[in-house]
């Protein structure tokens, strides 16, 4: 079946794309092993140049690829504008700091392990996958191949089906810069073709970005080839507002937090739990904010949510909504499907959400914000954590008791004080629970992919 680019703001077919047979697959694992013999033989400072090029090329495509994001998937075309650059930044990140996070380290004492010297090195592993999703598609890419060619590993790229000229545009980009030929590549394969390739003795390892199911699935493939995985899942941050946070802010910010992207993020805040003194005042902030958002045509500078990238992704949240109102919700902002063309959902606010709605705990993947209401900190933490998924979290406090206690308490992978989540180069990125395995980015995202050698000397 042809792997097709479907503008979701019409439904118009944009182009489609033969999937590679299993002879091309072949063909680049191939490519991709010999570009892995060059690549691994190269010193930090060669590859940091072809890096720092590609970054410059991503940067001059600004607007091209851009509008391409904007066509494919739907977010704002001064969002994908902002993805791209960021992604650049991340490239020069890895060119400038990999040589110093996979610097030898000795031992200081070698004679405690009975060696005249003793100190352990990070070997690039191979040929590694990347199984990528939709919503940040040069990003979530990027994020990757930068620490992982920087380590000297080759990279192979399963993008998600309905991306595939983001695929295709990242299958130049580091041949561009001056990477050898494969070092990485795009395979265009439906996801039942995957195991075939964790499968293969040539790759050496693999990540995922996307879904629970997904990421469990392709985890058990490699566990099952004793292949190491890094799994990115998800997840259903909470927002808690406390009584001595700045309401103005915390409320703009929640609005930020959830529709940043058309509310498509994993580190989206998702479920928003207010303390029951400023429960009132906050909602009146938040649910104002919500409904003056402009939804439309994702290319016009005035838009603030275009629309869910998929068809199926807008069917999930409609369930996910009107399971909520069956159970008793009240929906003071959105919550109506509109007529026409594209696959649009107004931005929505959930209140009243009890522990029988499937809002109360599941990811909701678009601008629907489920509310709670907490009695006291140790309330907001229990709801919080009352979930399967464990990624990033945010406090709106000015309470150092509050901060020390939510920083304590949360399940998650990251907690942000007075600010929303974000991803930054220089910090680990990952979830616990059903959000993931590993973490990617900063000196943790580059050893991931790395084989950690010990070497004992006398
Ligand atoms: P998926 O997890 O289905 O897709 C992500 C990637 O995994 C795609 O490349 C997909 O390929 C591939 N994939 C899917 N199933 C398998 C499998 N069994 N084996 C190997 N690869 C697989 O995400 P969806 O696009 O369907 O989105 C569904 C939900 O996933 C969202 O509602 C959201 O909850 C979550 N999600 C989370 C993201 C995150 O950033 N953590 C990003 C995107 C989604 P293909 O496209 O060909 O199916």
């Amino acid at each position: 079946m042809a792997i097709t680019s479907i503008n979701p703001a019409t439904g118009e077919l944009l182009r489609e794309f033969p999937p590679h047979s299993p002879e091309d697959v072949r063909d680049r694992i191939e490519q991709a092993q010999r570009a892995f013999l060059k690549m691994k033989d190269t010193d930090f400072e060669t590859r940091a140049a072809w890096m720092r090029k590609a970054a410059d090329l991503m940067e001059a495509d600004v607007d091209e690829l851009g509008k391409t994001l904007t066509l494919e998937m739907g977010k704002t075309f001064e969002q994908a504008r902002a993805e791209i650059l960021k992604s650049a930044k991340v490239m020069r990140f890895y060119a400038d700091r990999a040589a110093e996070f996979l610097a030898p380290e000795e031992l200081d004492d070698p004679s405690s392990v009975g060696a005249k010297k003793a100190y352990t090195v990070y070997e690039p592993m191979g040929v590694i996958l990347a199984v990528m999703p939709w919503n940040y598609p040069i990003w979530q890419v990027v994020r990757f191949a930068a620490p992982t060619l920087m380590a000297g590993n080759a990279a192979l790229l399963k993008h998600a089906s309905n991306v595939p000229q983001a695929a295709l545009y990242l299958d130049e980009i580091f041949l561009r810069g001056g990477f050898p030929e494969g070092a990485f590549r795009s395979l265009l394969i439906s996801s039942s073709a995957v195991e075939g390739v964790i499968r293969d003795r040539r790759v050496a390892a693999v990540t995922l970005t996307g879904s629970e199911p997904a990421g469990r699935s392709v985890a058990a493939i490699a566990g099952s080839e004793v292949k190491h995985s890094v799994l990115e899942l998800g997840g259903s941050d909470p927002f808690i507002v406390m009584p001595t946070a700045d309401l103005d802010e915390a409320a703009s910010m929640a609005v930020k937090s959830r529709t940043i992207n058309n509310g498509q993020a994993c580190i989206n805040a998702k479920r928003f739990i207010v303390h029951a003194d400023v429960y009132d005042e906050f909602m009146e902030r938040f649910n104002r904010q919500m409904a003056d958002l402009k939804v439309g045509d994702p290319m016009n500078p005035g838009t603030d949510i275009g629309p869910l990238a998929t068809s199926s992704g807008r069917e999930d949240l409609i369930e996910l909504v009107e399971d909520a109102r069956s159970k008793g919700a009240d929906i003071p902002v959105g919550g109506t499907v509109p007529d026409g063309p594209g696959w649009f959902y107004p931005p929505t606010v959930v209140t009243g959400v009890t522990p029988d709605m499937r809002l109360y705990a599941e990811e909701a993947f678009g601008p629907v914000a489920a509310v709670l209401q907490a009695a006291d900190a140790a309330e907001a933490v229990r709801i919080a954590n009352d979930t399967t998924f464990g990624l990033s979290s945010a406090v709106w406090t000015n309470s150092d008791d509050d901060v020390e206690f939510f920083t304590r308490s949360l399940d998650a992978g990251a907690v942000f004080v007075n600010g929303m989540s974000v991803s930054y180069p220089e910090l680990p990125f990952g979830g616990v629970k059903d959000s993931g395995i590993g973490r990617e980015l900063s000196a943790e995202g580059i050893r991931a992919f790395c084989n950690v050698k010990s070497v004992w000397r006398n």
